[in-house]
């Protein structure tokens, strides 16, 4: 896109155009936006969701919150599961990162669980590998 002001080009997420100090607009940023969806690879993808949509944040809440549970039952005992807890994680942050591409914005919450649980899971793993080690040798 392109400063109102001066018509130097300008990135996408600058607040002022760094030639000449023009504010760029947001609304003005949104039309751009759009105009990339329509035109881009992003074609048939939804216009309204320009927020943090609600389906992705209860997604990666949950999901962050099912691989953290995972962790628990790995310590309770129950094998493997932790693979299972770092898949979960894994597809959160995924969609943590499709959510923030497609509206600049995603779940704080679920973004914080899911990294709690893929480094519970992650340190099950190389615990688990450790204890598997230790008991070949
Ligand atoms: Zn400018």
């Amino acid at each position: 896109m392109y400063c109102s002001k001066c018509g130097k080009e300008v990135k996408a997420d600058d607040n002022f155009c760094p030639a000449c100090g023009q504010k760029i607009e947001q609304e003005y940023k949104f039309e751009t936006r759009q105009d990339e969806w329509l035109t881009g690879t992003k074609i048939g993808e939804k216009i309204s969701n320009a927020n943090s949509s609600p389906i992705y944040e209860n997604a990666t809440i949950i999901l962050g919150v099912f691989s953290i549970f995972c962790f628990l039952m790995n310590v309770l005992g129950i094998m493997f599961v932790h693979l299972l807890g770092i898949g979960l994680a894994i597809a959160a942050l995924i969609l943590i990162k499709k959510d923030k591409q497609n509206s600049g914005e995603f779940s704080t919450v679920g973004n914080i669980l899911s990294i709690i649980g893929l480094t519970l899971c992650g340190f099950a793993l190389v615990y688990g590998m450790f204890i598997g080690i230790l008991m070949n040798t």
